[in-house]
């Protein structure tokens, strides 16, 4: 057997009396740098539910699902395949709906644990009954545009309707689009429609 140099000897001997350099996890918590990225979280407060993440997420483990029956919006995110990556809170809408934490130890025996959601209420088109989008989402355009939005009718309509301005339409009982109907909470395709027909008559 080959005898230790002694450089080695006094390491061994040092590492003896001052115990090892690495850390004792996972029995004790793990000593991690304030810096290190690690997972993702969603801020209850700076999230509008826009669903923008979902598209930016390289590896799609954010999911958004809009349930019609319950008039939600819920995005979720599993972090069993999460890269860690921060591209959804690099490229989030308000810039305050993620931050990204330096937690990076989920390790669990039951992988459906390993996952967060946040909700809200969706918005329907008062024409088609598709969902426009999350409340939340409306809002935060409206605040962005300031008085701009006075030029959009179904923002108009979201704001009037928050505000008690305005009674819930109950939905049209009419085909096709009437001039009556420009003042409704539309989705983008009959508000195109609705247009289409006032300018050309279609
Ligand atoms: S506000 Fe940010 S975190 Fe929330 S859904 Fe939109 S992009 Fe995602
Ligand atoms: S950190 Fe990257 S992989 Fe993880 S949820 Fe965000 S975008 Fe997706």
């Amino acid at each position: 057997m080959r005898k230790p140099k002694l450089r080695e000897l006094g390491e061994a001997i040092k590492a003896i009396v001052k115990g090892p350099y690495t850390d004792k996890f996972p029995f004790k918590p793990a000593n991690i740098a304030e810096e290190y990225k690690g997972f993702p979280e969603y801020q209850e407060d700076g999230c509008v539910r826009c669903g923008g993440c979902v598209q930016i997420c390289p590896v799609k483990t954010i999911k958004m699902i809009d349930d019609p029956e319950t008039g939600k919006r819920i995005m979720f995110r599993d972090y069993s395949n999460c890269i860690q990556c921060g591209q959804c809170a690099e490229y989030c809408l308000t810039g305050k709906g993620i931050v990204m934490t330096n937690e990076w130890d989920k390790t669990t025996l039951d992988p459906t644990s390993i996952h967060e959601q946040v909700e809200d209420e969706l918005v329907f088109c008062e024409s088609c009954g598709a969902v426009i989008t999350s409340k939340m989402h409306m809002d935060f355009i409206i605040e962005r545009l300031g008085e701009l939005a006075y030029s959009n009718p179904t923002l108009v309509m979201h704001q009037n309707y928050e505000n008690g301005l305005a009674e819930k339409d109950s939905g049209k009982n009419h085909e096709g689009f009437w001039r009556e109907d420009y003042m409704r909470m539309l989705c983008p395709n009959c508000r195109r429609n609705l247009v289409f027909k006032e300018e050309w008559g279609g």
